[in-house]
């Protein structure tokens, strides 16, 4: 059965199969979670980006790690908080579940995880946090020996000690 943890730290530097990015539809880069990404991968991880045409919000893509400590990054797009009526909620826990499907397929057995939609796209967080745990743990239920570790990596204080008090 799958451990999930929880950390305060940099994705960027988290030795694990695959990280998950925060990206945007266009898949060519961005702020936050994803310029720490690119710019930790370097290069190559623009152009490998370049040839995947996007992707949709709560659907993933794969790519290679580059220069990152993981063999791959899983690039998942988080929808935008518009006020909750406009189906966020599904669409955050299909870009988790996608991640997650994804990562399977590759025979990924540690994933790291940023928490997705809580910066620039608005999320609010504590709502953020019961998505990401619920929807994960489902699926480690569901997928009982595909995956050894999903670790949550917190970048701030509040996130921490929201997934601190879930998964506890
Ligand atoms: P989104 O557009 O999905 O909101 P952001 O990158 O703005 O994406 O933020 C998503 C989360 O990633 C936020 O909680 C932010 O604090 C966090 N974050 C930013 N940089 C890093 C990093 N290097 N490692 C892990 N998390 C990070």
């Amino acid at each position: 059965m799958a451990k999930l943890t929880v950390i305060k730290g940099d994705i960027t530097l988290q030795e694990v199969d695959a990280i998950v990015n925060a990206a945007n539809t266009s898949l060519l880069g961005g702020g936050g979670v994803d310029g720490a990404i690119h710019l930790a991968a370097g290069p190559g991880l623009v152009d490998a980006c370049k040839k995947l045409n996007g992707c949709a919000t709560g659907e993933a893509k794969i790519t290679e790690g580059f220069r990152l400590q993981s063999q791959y990054v899983i690039h998942t797009v988080g929808p935008v908080w518009h006020g909750g009526n406009d189906n966020e909620e599904l669409l955050l826990s299909n870009a988790y579940h996608s991640s997650l499907s994804l990562a399977v397929r590759y025979g990924v057995r540690t994933i790291a995880f940023p928490n997705i939609s809580t910066g620039v796209y608005g999320f609010p967080k504590h709502l953020a946090a019961q998505i990401a745990t619920e929807t994960v743990q489902r699926f480690v239920d569901e997928h009982p020996s595909a995956i050894d570790e999903v670790r949550f990596v917190c970048f701030d204080e509040e996130n921490y000690n929201l997934y601190n008090d879930l998964i506890a």
